[in-house]
This record gives structure tokens, C-alpha cells and sequence, in this order.
């Protein structure tokens, strides 16, 4: 591979379909025999992560709050791959709802070795205007969520079995980005809770990892969060790799990060962004108009 190669994007599809075309780069069995509960597994990088699991030997579990949605997503990916995929419903701020959906996926596969906490939710919003309420429920989601999760898995399955964790975080706390309060305070204590449990449970050989992504194209938090303005006015030529990132650069990282390519890696935060944090707007006044222009639930 030419130096130039080495940040290219491979292809991917911007819908919540499979890959048309796939080129292994890892062994296509690095996740041979394993299953992996992915919550938001039926959209967006949740989606992908499973596919790109799934092309790799794993068998999947994809839970969230819409049983439609995991159910032809599911359908998809077993069409693509081969492999098992367990559609289920729950809604991470509901244990019971967790419990139950463990339970129904320890009756269809043996054991559950990987946790991938995707499940979120996010919108453009300036604190001003935020509801009380609002800000709790990312709060809810997004860390209690993940913490309700990882704790019904570590019970369940990873105390006795050992187990590999990824949250899938956000670099919006790095340097306090505008309009994103609610989500950045929500990720930053998952990026505390991920070092917090990769000691504590590091002992019954569980390692505990954050993948931070930057801008994703084909994702809800790309159309939400002002994707399409960013293009537009040129911001991504501030990025580092001058681009944003797509779906399959994200699950190729969160391979590494589920797989024994990283068996010494715990604790630690994976920015997947192309440098972006480091570089981009933080751009006040222009997001208000964005959010002003409803670009919050659109595009
Ligand atoms: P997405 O498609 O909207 O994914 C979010 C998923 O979470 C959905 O499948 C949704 O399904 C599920 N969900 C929401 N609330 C839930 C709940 N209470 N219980 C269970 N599941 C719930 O968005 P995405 O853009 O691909 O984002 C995926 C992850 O990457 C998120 O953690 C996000 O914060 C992170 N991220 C994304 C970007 C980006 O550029 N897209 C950048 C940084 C970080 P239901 O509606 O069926 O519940």
C-alpha cells in the first residue's frame, strides 16, 4: 500500500445497508466463534460495526427501542455475511429491559464475549435553550445507559468468561463544543466510566475501551449535527485529513479494539476523526444559525 493509501477511506454506502463491495484487511476470522452485543445496532455506526463483525466470523446480537428497526436490519446483515444476527428490543435506560434482552440472547448463543455501547441519542441544541429535561435524557442514554449495560453484561456473562467493552464516545468535551453541552458532559463521564471499570474489572480479564469518532457521513449525528453546513462551508478542508470519516473506518477501529490485536489495550480512548478535534471550527455564532435554520432535525 502506497504512503497516500494508508489514509484512504475504504467504500462505503451511506444508507443503513450492507457494503456492496469488501476487502478484508484483518483475518476474516479475527472474531471467529465469538457473539457481540451491540446496542444501536440497527443504524448509523452501530449498523456497520456489526457488518463489519459479522464479515469477520462474529455472530451479533443488535438491541434497541425500535424491534422494527433491528429486524430488517438484522435481515440485511445476514444476508450480506452468513452469519447469526439476534434481533432485540430494549431501551438502555430500562435495566429490566437489559436483563431481559441478555437473557433471550444467552438462550440463542452460548456466551457473549463482546459489549459495543452505541445506543445514543443527539441533536444541536445552545444550553439556554435546553430543557431540564432534555439534558437528562442524553444523560440517560448516553452514560446511564452505558453503565446499566456494561453492569447487566458484567453479571451475566463478562465476571466469569472475561469480555471486551468499547463505548462508543464523541470528542465534542475536548474543547467544549458549541450547542453540544448535553452530549459532550454525557460522553465525557463515559469516557470517566470507561477507565473506571477497565481498572476494576481488568482482574477478571475484561478490558474497558472508548472509540471516539469524529464526523461520520451516513449517520443520524451527521444530518443532525450540521454534517451538511460543515461541507458547505468548507470546514472539513480544517480537518487534518481534510475529509470526514465514514461508518467502515469506524467498525475498523472498533475491530481492533473488540479483537486480540489490542489484548494489552484497556482503559484507553481511541480518537477515530482524522485529527479533527484538534483543528476544526468551534464556531459559536454560525452553529446558532444552523440550529436557528432547524438544521437540528433535518438534512
Ligand atoms: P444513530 O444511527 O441515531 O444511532 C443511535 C442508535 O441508538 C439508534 O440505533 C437508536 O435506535 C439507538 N438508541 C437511542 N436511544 C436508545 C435507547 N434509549 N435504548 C436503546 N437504544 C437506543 O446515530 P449514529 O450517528 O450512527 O451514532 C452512533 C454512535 O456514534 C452514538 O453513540 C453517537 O453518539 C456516536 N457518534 C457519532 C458521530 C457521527 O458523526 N455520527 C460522531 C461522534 C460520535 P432506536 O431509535 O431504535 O432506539
Amino acid at each position: 500500500m502506497s504512503q497516500a493509501g494508508a489514509c484512504q477511506p475504504p467504500p462505503d454506502v451511506d444508507t443503513d445497508d450492507c457494503l456492496r463491495e469488501y476487502r478484508h484487511l484483518f483475518s476474516p476470522d479475527i472474531l471467529a466463534g465469538k457473539a457481540a452485543f451491540i446496542t444501536g445496532g440497527g443504524s448509523g455506526i452501530g449498523f456497520r460495526i456489526a457488518e463489519i463483525f459479522m464479515r469477520h466470523g462474529c455472530q451479533t446480537i443488535i438491541a434497541s427501542r425500535s424491534l422494527q428497526r433491528v429486524l430488517e436490519a438484522s435481515k440485511k446483515l445476514v444476508a450480506a455475511t452468513g452469519q447469526r444476527c439476534l434481533p432485540l428490543s430494549l431501551d438502555v435506560r430500562q435495566p429490566q429491559t437489559i436483563v431481559a434482552a441478555v437473557d433471550e440472547a444467552l438462550k440463542e448463543f452460548e456466551r457473549i464475549d463482546i459489549l459495543v455501547n452505541g445506543a445514543a441519542g443527539n441533536f444541536l441544541c445552545p444550553a439556554s435553550a435546553l430543557s431540564f429535561n432534555a439534558f437528562k435524557t442524553v444523560m440517560d442514554i448516553d452514560t446511564v445507559g452505558t453503565f446499566n449495560t456494561s453492569k447487566v453484561l458484567f453479571e451475566k456473562c463478562f465476571r466469569d468468561h472475561g469480555g471486551v467493552i468499547v463505548n462508543i464516545t464523541a470528542t465534542l468535551s475536548y474543547r467544549g463544543q458549541a450547542l453540544q453541552v448535553h452530549a459532550g458532559a454525557a460522553k465525557a463521564a463515559v469516557d470517566a466510566m470507561t477507565r473506571h471499570l477497565a481498572v476494576e474489572w481488568g482482574p477478571n480479564n475484561i478490558r474497558v475501551n472508548s472509540l471516539a469518532p469524529g464526523p461520520i457521513t451516513g449517520t443520524e449525528g451527521y444530518r443532525r449535527l450540521g454534517g451538511k453546513f460543515a461541507e458547505k462551508a468548507r470546514h472539513f478542508e480544517m480537518i487534518p485529513l481534510h475529509r470526514a470519516g465514514n461508518k467502515t473506518e469506524i467498525a475498523h477501529s472498533v475491530l481492533y479494539l473488540a479483537s486480540p490485536l489490542s489484548s494489552y489495550v484497556t482503559g484507553t480512548t481511541l480518537v477515530v476523526d482524522g485529527g479533527s478535534w484538534l483543528t476544526s471550527a468551534n464556531d459559536f455564532p454560525a452553529l446558532l444559525d444552523v440550529w436557528a435554520a432547524g438544521a437540528t432535525t433535518n438534512q
